[in-house]
């Protein structure tokens, strides 16, 4: 299950840390000037994925790259073309005489306009870009817990919305029968996840053909989530969105306008509470969540554009 945690207040640039439960590292979503933020939570983070570099969405790239210096582990960095370069220059701007060598490495994986995903890697104290063999993975990220789905939306630039799976898993209810739990609980779990209805299964000294027990199991659906950050509320946008985020269980949405400002999410290539609204609704995404609001707005300004979002999503 994903656990998300909006880092930036509502006047903050957007950032949005993940965690999942029984996963000791965890995910950053858009690098804002967030006070959320804490020191231990960049440490640990396996991931970046970040969906325009305009400043509000990029910014906070060096407070994290400051907290990360030194762990000596490899922090995949995903985003959209250009991406691998304005990591690199970001880096560059810094003096880096002193560093260790093995102090880090970033795997930066770069989604170019035609969908295609190149992989390249920098490391201290040069930071040349060097690009890896296995160039073009047929999946964006993938852990041993979900994998991660993009699509390219239009904001007058790439802007990557990101769809987290968590993967489905098998679950027993050793209840159902007599036995106690052991190493054929996971046996059983492996042949059904197999297709291994015949493969034999011993429980306390006897035999069962692996199907027999098949009666103990159920498949959990795995969690999903959504980070759809900024993007024109126009039908191709609309269409890559319905069509990657249907039924998604949860879904961050940017919600930058208030309705009566739609001339300037038009002109920006924004989108605005009504349609944020309406799109999430047209995905029967289960909870949305507005976030990224203009800055220019006052307390009671946000409260009128999340009265809007609320009402449209009934
Ligand atoms: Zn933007
Ligand atoms: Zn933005």
């Amino acid at each position: 299950m994903f656990l998300p945690e909006v880092k930036s207040k509502v006047n903050e640039d957007i950032s949005i840390l993940i965690k999942l439960d029984n996963y000791s590292f965890n995910f950053i979503c858009e690098c804002g000037d967030a006070s959320g933020l804490t020191v231990k939570e960049c440490q640990n983070t396996e991931a970046i994925f970040i969906s325009h570099t305009h400043i509000d969405h990029f910014i906070n790239f060096d407070f994290i790259l400051r907290h990360q210096i030194g762990i000596g582990r490899r922090i995949i960095i995903c985003g959209p073309e250009g991406i691998t370069q304005q990591v690199q220059s970001k880096i560059k701007g810094y003096q880096w005489n002193l560093i260790e060598e093995n102090s880090i490495t970033y795997e930066i994986r770069e989604i170019k306009k035609n969908g295609q995903v190149e992989i390249a890697e920098i490391n201290p104290p040069h930071w040349e870009i060097i690009a890896l063999e296995n160039k073009h993975p047929d999946t964006l990220y993938k852990n041993e817990k979900f994998t991660v789905d993009f699509a390219i939306l239009d904001h007058k630039t790439d802007s990557i919305a990101y769809l987290f799976k968590e993967d489905d898993t098998v679950k027993i209810d050793i209840s159902k029968s007599e036995f106690k739990g052991g190493q054929w609980v996971r046996e059983l779990k492996n042949a059904y996840e197999e297709g291994n209805e015949s493969s034999l299964i011993k429980i306390e000294d006897q035999d069962f053909k692996a199907e027999e027990l098949f009666f103990m199991l159920e498949t959990k659906k795995g969690d999903s989530l959504g980070v759809i950050m900024d993007h024109a509320a126009h039908p191709a946008n609309h269409a890559k969105i319905k069509s990657l985020f249907q039924d998604c269980n949860q879904a961050f949405i940017e919600c930058f306008y208030k309705a009566e400002d739609k001339e300037f999410a038009q002109l920006n290539y924004h989108s605005y509470s009504e349609e944020s609204a309406k799109i999430m609704k047209a995905c029967n995404v289960q909870k949305a969540i507005p976030v990224h609001f203009s800055r220019k707005y006052k307390e009671e300004e946000v409260k009128v554009l999340l009265e809007e979002f609320y009402d449209h999503l009934k």
